[in-house]
């Protein structure tokens, strides 16, 4: 780290500068993934967040990663389903603590995620995970195999276990932030000015946080990984061609002191799961099951009453022999922060495009970051971007504060 001292005014500043490969800005599960990644690889990588790690969508998705299954289900098991199939054993490998990312340690919620049907529909999901394209990814699961929730005798129906598996979200965010804690730096979007020049490079971060001299950072590369947060990064670098889409969803969550543990998708006449529930513990003990799919892509046009009172009615209708009496119900409004796409199609992997000397992310899923690091290394090498600066010295800024799960919030969340 230099220290310099440019006239500012009648005064001068002295001011560090420091030079580093690359400047991550996001502490959600893409930058912080990405981080590791690059680090692993040689290069002098170091992440700026400007809230609190995980507190986006990482810390509000249900954790669960997928092979893709559920796109399947829409009958088109295509390409692109397939590409993500392979991030459940990748994932998997990083919880042994093997290969360049060490997840162990991270907390596993479920071995397993499961997929069922009501009677009605069975046949459909027969028919269609007979396919030969999906054995030794999927079984079907009978009797006191099927989870807790699905075993009482009224249950008329068909059970099938993925290959996926169910993360703690806080507990990953908090592994992966702990590992690189000396790369890891608070900012807060006022403090912090990105200077670009008319061809979109970014040629220095300057920071000025109260209490430490004013620093410069001059990066090789910045790799804009602030999921919705990424708008506001893209108007100053003058980006504003790039375009960002909001996928709004309307969650709920029911708080119950006893819950059986499920991890599971249901199935019903549509392409895409008509709920899908996953259990979380409260630091109080409590269990709270989240429940998205379906009920929450419909429920945005809801209010939260509204919302509830449907929900409401999905549990008793597929669990009449679930006693919910006394549960605390809440909902909460997330957006999910994707690349524009025509007609607002979810995109199925992830996204990284080299623009100037930046590369504007976003994974698109939980399950996808071991794939955004990936094609973001390659996209380094493609751009002769080799590891070549020393590893900077500490910088004078505190890290940042890991958000609180959301089931611990106090309400409204
Ligand atoms: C309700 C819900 C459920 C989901 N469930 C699943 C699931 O089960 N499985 C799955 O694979 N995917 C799931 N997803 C998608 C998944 O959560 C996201 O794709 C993923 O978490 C996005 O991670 P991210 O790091 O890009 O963004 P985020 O998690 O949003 O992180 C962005 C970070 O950048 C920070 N930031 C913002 N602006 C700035 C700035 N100017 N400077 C510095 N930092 C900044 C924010 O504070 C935040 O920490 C779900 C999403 C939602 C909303």
């Amino acid at each position: 780290m230099r220290t310099t001292a440019p006239l500012h005014g009648m005064y001068h500043l002295v001011m560090l500068t420091l030079d580093t490969d690359i400047v991550i800005f996001g502490g959600g599960i893409a930058g912080l993934w990405t981080l590791h990644h690059l680090r692993h690889l040689g290069y002098a990588a170091l992440l700026l967040e400007n809230g609190q790690l995980g507190d986006g969508q990482t810390l509000r998705s249900q954790g669960i990663i997928h092979g893709g299954m559920k796109y399947a289900l829409s009958g088109i098991l295509n390409a692109e389903a397939e590409a993500i199939a392979g991030m459940p054993e990748r994932w998997r490998r990083a919880l042994r603590g093997e290969g360049d990312i060490d997840l162990s340690g991270v907390r596993v919620l479920c071995d397993h995620h499961y997929m069922w049907s009501q009677s009605s529909l069975a046949s459909r999901l027969t028919t269609f995970f007979g396919s030969k394209m999906l054995r030794g990814r999927i079984a079907q699961v009978h009797g006191d195999e099927r989870p807790e929730a699905l075993r009482d005798r009224a249950f008329k129906g068909s059970v099938y276990r993925l290959d996926d598996i169910v993360v703690d979200t806080h507990s990953l965010i908090e592994t992966l932030a702990q590992r690189q804690k000396n790369h890891i730096y608070q900012i807060s979007h006022h403090n912090c000015r990105i200077e670009a020049d008319d061809q979109h490079r970014t040629r220095a971060i300057f920071i000025t946080a109260a209490g430490t001299e004013p620093l410069r950072i001059h990066p090789r590369v910045v790799i804009l990984a602030a999921g919705a947060g990424n708008r506001e990064l893209l108007d100053d670098i003058g980006l504003t061609q790039q375009r960002m889409q909001l996928r709004p969803l309307h969650m709920v969550l029911m708080k119950h002191p006893q819950l059986p543990p499920l991890y599971a998708h249901c199935v019903g006449t549509s392409s895409k799961p008509r709920i899908t529930i996953t259990t979380h513990t409260t630091a109080a003990g409590e269990t709270v099951w989240y429940l998205g799919g379906e009920l929450a892509e419909s429920g945005v046009e809801r209010d939260a009453r509204l919302q509830i009172d449907v929900a409401q009615r999905e549990i008793h209708e597929l669990f009449p022999w679930i006693d919910v009496r006394g549960a605390h119900w809440s909902t909460l409004r997330v957006d999910r922060a994707e690349p524009q796409q025509e007609q607002l199609v979810k995109p199925d992997h992830a996204y990284a495009s080299w623009v100037g000397n930046n590369i504007i992310c976003w994974p698109t899923k939980l399950a996808l970051a071991p794939n955004l690091a990936e094609q973001i290394s390659a996209l380094l090498k493609e751009h002769q971007i080799e590891p070549l600066t020393p590893p900077p010295s500490p910088l004078p800024l505190p890290f940042p504060e890991i958000a609180t799960p959301i089931w611990d919030r106090r309400e409204p969340i």
